[in-house]
């Protein structure tokens, strides 16, 4: 069974449990025994692709970079 990790919003507290994946969801704090608790994730689920492909995206190549945008500012 994996370990998971999990964050309670009542008494803002992290635990960790073990539970199979088919209870992963409906897990209750180990303190307060509410149901607000969010699974935090594992750092190897992080997606791939970050930095050059988000702050890049949607910019315009041509636009030079001072951002105005026009090349009326003189620094083109
Ligand atoms: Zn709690």
């Amino acid at each position: 069974m994996p370990l998971f990790e999990y964050y309670c919003s009542d008494c803002k507290t992290k635990f960790e449990l073990l539970v199979s994946h088919k209870h992963a969801d409906d897990v209750v704090c180990m303190k307060c025994h509410s149901e607000k608790v969010r699974r935090l994730l594992s750092v190897f689920a992080s997606p791939t692709g970050r930095g050059e492909d988000l702050s890049f995206d949607g910019l315009p190549d041509a636009g030079g970079s001072c951002g105005c945008g026009g090349g009326s500012c003189g620094c083109n």
